[in-house]
């Protein structure tokens, strides 16, 4: 009877180990930025969370031979605006697990959150939107599906002491459905003040929480890069809020390296400032917005013809910019204004993460990362794949940590961290997207972890997996 017994509890034991993991990543190249990891090893996941990783054999349900692929942290995009399954898709393809609207923020944080439960590939979540906000309290709410108010009223004017305490009531009560900061598209408002953009940086700093902005203005303009980086810098010191600068290479375009050491200067005095970067020279944005009220060709440096539409391909003329312009129709417009040589430049740079601002439309939301790996790393060499897979995982990630404990499990490759895993073959990942087929799925992703559950799985989608959940900030208690 002992014997059986003890013949039982070994049986019984050796199942259970066989079974230690739901899934085994083994002999893949383990990269993890944070703790400098670079090596052979066996990753075994439990429940959602990567338990194990092991230089020994570990045994699990599913074992995926990793052998020749990066295993690294899923890629983590702050600045995402295309939050519908093509998108996530092609987002997918390109190795990336958490897709967050934070430049402009979702005009309505619960109804953004509830929409995406259940539905979304790979994990999101939002700011609080001050352009939103503000149309809403002068009377003109955004029509449903756009982020970005038509020129206006609404954007042009200055609003009132009574106005601005309305628009930073109604962030706080988005901070509480959840959003992660508040996310400020200055230059989409310029009949923002001065005083009312330190105004919505205090509503973020009563809640330690982040300011994301597109800045005021472009160029080299009576106001142009220069002087916005000052005021968002400006007012991220008066007020304490944590900032973090969209797109730094199309809002500061020909004076980027010079906004970078600005930046630099700010963060070198102790202030919480960071920036992001995406590696294309055009930019998209909505013709009929603030963005190009009158002044933008001298602002931007460029001329009708700069601007080209995205499905067609046609270069504007003035007549058809007004046309465009003046419409209620919101239209994307790729905007190139910026040269090779300095988004070469900036990329390298130690203090950008990479960010898509990705939509359909443009390259970037298909090919942003994957671009990165094969320009930056493998063709150029400008940057390590280490220092490269930092911009994308933990920098991010730790940007989030102002946000949320939740983002210290992103972003790594550890025991203990979510199980968001993307696994590629560094020879071949690249972009497939062109200003033509914008929406071309880049290649070298064989796998993509998302919570635990593979949803590129050897180079395929797998239907009906919807493993995205929502990251929220402090304001929505779980
Ligand atoms: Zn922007």
């Amino acid at each position: 009877m002992r014997n059986f017994f003890w013949l039982f509890f070994l049986f019984a034991s050796t199942l259970l180990f066989a079974q230690q993991y739901d899934l085994v990543l083994a002999g893949g190249r383990v990269m993890d930025p944070e703790t400098g990891l670079d090596a052979t090893r066996n990753v075994g996941i439990r429940d959602g969370k990567i338990a194990s990783v092991s230089a020994s054999q570990l045994s699990g349900r599913r074992v995926i031979h990793a052998a020749g692929l990066v295993v690294a942290p899923g890629f983590i995009d702050l600045h995402q605006h295309g939050q519908n399954l093509a998108s996530e898709r092609v987002k997918a393809f390109d190795g990336v697990t958490t897709a967050l609207e934070l430049e402009i923020g979702a005009p309505d944080v619960a109804k953004f959150l509830k929409a995406k439960e259940g539905h979304s590939l790979i994990h999101y979540g939002t700011t609080a939107s001050h352009l939103a906000a503000r149309a809403l309290i002068f009377g003109t709410p955004l029509p449903d599906g756009t982020i970005l108010p038509k020129s206006g009223p609404a954007t042009d004017q200055p609003a009132t002491p009574d106005q601005i305490e309305r628009i930073q009531q109604r962030l706080r009560d988005e901070l509480d459905a959840g959003a992660l900061g508040v996310g400020m598209g200055i230059e989409y408002a310029p009949g923002a003040t001065r005083l009312e953009v330190i105004d919505m940086f205090r509503v973020a700093a009563e809640r330690k929480l982040p300011v994301y902005t597109h800045m005021r203005s472009a160029g080299r303009f009576d106001l142009g890069a220069i002087q916005s980086v000052e005021e968002v810098i400006g007012a991220a010191a008066i007020s304490g809020a944590p900032l973090h600068i969209v797109h730094i290479n199309s809002t500061c375009l020909h004076d980027s390296l010079e906004c970078l050491s600005l930046i630099e200067g700010a963060r070198a005095r102790g202030l919480d400032v960071t920036t992001e970067a995406y590696p294309y020279i055009a930019g998209m944005t909505a013709i009929n917005s603030a963005l190009f009220n009158s002044g933008w060709r001298e602002k931007l440096g460029i001329d009708y013809g700069n601007l080209v539409l995205p499905d067609t391909g046609e270069h504007l003329t003035k007549e058809r910019f007004e046309e465009l312009h003046n419409s209620n129709k919101q239209q994307w417009v790729l905007v190139f204004a910026n040269t090779q040589e300095i988004v070469d430049a900036i990329i390298p740079n130690p203090l950008i993460m990479i960010a898509s601002d990705g939509a359909e439309g443009h390259p970037r939301n298909a090919g942003t990362y994957s671009r990165v790996l094969a320009q930056y790393v493998r063709e150029k060499k400008t940057l390590t794949l280490m220092e490269a897979l930092g911009k994308m995982t933990l920098m991010p990630a730790q940007m989030l940590e102002r946000s949320t404990p939740e983002a210290r499990r992103k972003g790594r490759v550890q025991e203990g961290a979510d199980a968001d895993l993307v696994m590629f073959d560094p020879q071949t990942i690249a972009d497939h997207s062109t200003f033509e087929k914008p929406m071309e799925p880049s290649v070298g992703v064989r796998f993509l972890i998302v919570g635990g559950t593979a949803l590129i799985d050897d180079g395929k989608m797998v239907d009906g997996v919807f493993p995205g959940r929502a990251i929220v900030g402090p304001g929505k208690s779980r």
